[in-house]
């Protein structure tokens, strides 16, 4: 409970971003403070290794700041899931639906293996467009999901349903809920 109010109070509300009506969750105050990092790093590397997390994911680009420390902590290696085209070697792509239109991730195909148990990590989960279709990603590598942790759920937007298929009764943890 200390921990959730302490992440709570280093993220900043700001309005009318990206687009008016929008209230965006700016976590910078949260990584500028080290203990609000340190802990929100814990936290999460007591859930790897309460998952048996082989491998972290880190979804582009807040999730890579998140999962990285995460990984080194739980002595597990870090895998990027990028926005398409970023990732140099052989890829799996996958595409979701947005609001309007649609987005693609890709994951480097070596770096995710069968009987990997894997973790997903992200800031914020939305629509759970992404954590979708990174669990997709995971699972066409033959690779198992361990769990979803993400430090805020958004649950006015209904992400954890969408999820619902791609977790397959593996656990969706929110530090937050909002
Ligand atoms: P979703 O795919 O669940 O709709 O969107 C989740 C992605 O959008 C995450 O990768 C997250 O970083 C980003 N995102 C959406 N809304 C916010 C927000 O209010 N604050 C932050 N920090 N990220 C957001």
């Amino acid at each position: 409970a200390e921990v959730r109010e302490l992440l709570l109070a280093r993220i900043k509300d700001i309005p009318d971003y990206p687009k008016p009506g929008v209230v965006f969750k700016d976590i910078t105050p949260l990584l500028a403070d080290p203990l609000a990092f340190a802990a929100l790093t814990d936290t999460l590397a007591g859930l790897a290794a309460r998952y048996g997390a082989t491998k972290i994911v880190g979804l582009e680009a807040r999730g890579f700041i998140l999962a990285a420390p995460v990984a080194v902590q739980a002595g597990v290696g870090f895998v990027p899931v990028r926005k398409a085209g970023k990732l140099p070697g052989a890829t799996l792509a996958q595409a979701y639906e947005l609001e309007y239109g649609t987005a693609e991730i890709e994951v480097h195909a070596e770096d995710l293996r069968p009987g990997d148990r894997v973790m997903v990590i992200d800031d914020v989960l939305a629509t759970g467009g992404t954590a979708e279709a990174s669990l997709s990603l995971i699972r066409r590598a033959g690779a198992d999901v361990a769990g979803v942790a993400v430090l805020m759920e958004l649950s006015f937007l209904t992400g954890r349903a969408r999820l619902v298929e791609g977790l397959a009764g593996a656990p969706l943890e929110a530090l937050l809920t909002i």
